[in-house]
């Protein structure tokens, strides 16, 4: 980290580039950059394209110009995940060292069939290759062996949040059996290596936090704040997303209105007088008076969707 970092807020905005961006992460966006920028803090950009199958080609780009017509400025060229995977192999072997990993031979069907219940995010592990895979099976992914302790937290908008790695999630994947690195993982290594200390994403992640938190306490790294954001849903109640076609933002799309109604959608007194106003002031109002007790934990559709 440079020394103008020191004690400074560093936030950040990490879309996936599976297609444009859309309104729901706009909120993402402009929450993150708003709660940064208040706080004299330094915003960055990340394109989370680890998971090289489902990336769009030139969808990174298009993110990027969307951002920028959009009044966004960041402070360091965007880190991209595909030219990090040494960095990810290297903390890898050091929780691989400390005994921290094993190898799992299970394929996702023998999990389904033999865990011990669903949790939030579908079946627990139940621990099967814990004390080595078994005669004729084949390693596959590697796992994260989790503690018999409650993972604690407060999120800027949702409170006390407490979770039981080994009864909601069980030990969890770092390298998938595709050969490709967790998003887990790399969502931690990255946030580390550039002095991230503010983590402002869509309430979607909430489930997620309490292993990312377990990661920072197994490598010894401070542990960001956490705000997590309501999302922006379709008709179908559904978080929005690139199949919802109508939010994708375009080309010739005033650019202030949108800004102005994501900060609505996170429940801000935005002034009615500055709708029609360009993308920097709008934005710029943000930056000044965003107040993070008016954010709600509700999802719902936005007002531009409301029929
Ligand atoms: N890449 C994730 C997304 O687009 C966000 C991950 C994060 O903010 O931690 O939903």
């Amino acid at each position: 980290m440079d020394k103008d970092s020191a004690g400074k807020i560093i936030g950040r905005f990490a879309p996936s580039p599976t297609g444009p961006l859309h309104f729901g992460s706009l909120v993402t966006a402009v929450g993150s950059y708003c709660l940064a920028r208040k706080a004299g803090g330094r915003w960055l950009v990340r394109i989370e394209d680890l998971d090289q199958p489902r990336v769009v080609e030139g969808a990174d780009g298009l993110i990027l110009k969307s951002l920028e017509a959009l009044g966004f400025e960041w402070d360091a060229p965007p880190l991209y995940q595909s030219r990090r995977f040494e960095r990810y192999e290297d903390v890898l072997a050091t929780l691989n060292a400390e005994g921290r990993l094993f190898p799992c031979a299970c394929s996702r069907k023998e999990i389904l069939a033999s865990a011990p219940h669903f949790g939030e995010e579908g079946p627990v592990y139940p621990g099967t290759c814990r004390q080595g895979i078994s005669s004729g099976g084949r390693p596959r992914s590697l796992r994260l062996r989790v503690p018999d302790e409650l993972i604690a937290f407060t999120d800027g908008v949702f409170g006390c949040i407490e979770q039981h790695l080994p009864t909601t999630v069980g030990d969890f994947v770092l390298r998938r059996a595709d050969g490709l690195f967790a998003y887990q993982l790399a969502v931690v290594v990255d946030d580390a290596d550039s002095g991230v200390n503010q983590v402002v994403r869509g309430a979607d992640l909430l489930p997620s936090t309490p292993r990312q938190i377990y990661l920072y306490a197994c490598l010894g790294w401070p542990v960001p704040r956490y705000v997590h954001l309501p999302l922006a849903l379709g008709h179908d109640g559904e978080k929005i997303s690139k199949r919802h076609g109508v939010l994708t933002l375009a080309p010739g799309d005033d650019s202030g209105e949108l800004i102005w109604q994501a900060l609505r959608f996170l429940g801000q007194d935005v002034p009615d007088a500055l709708k029609g106003y360009p993308e920097a002031e709008v934005l710029r109002w943000g930056t000044e008076y965003f107040c993070l007790d008016r954010v709600s934990q509700a999802n719902r559709v936005p007002e531009t969707l409301e029929a």
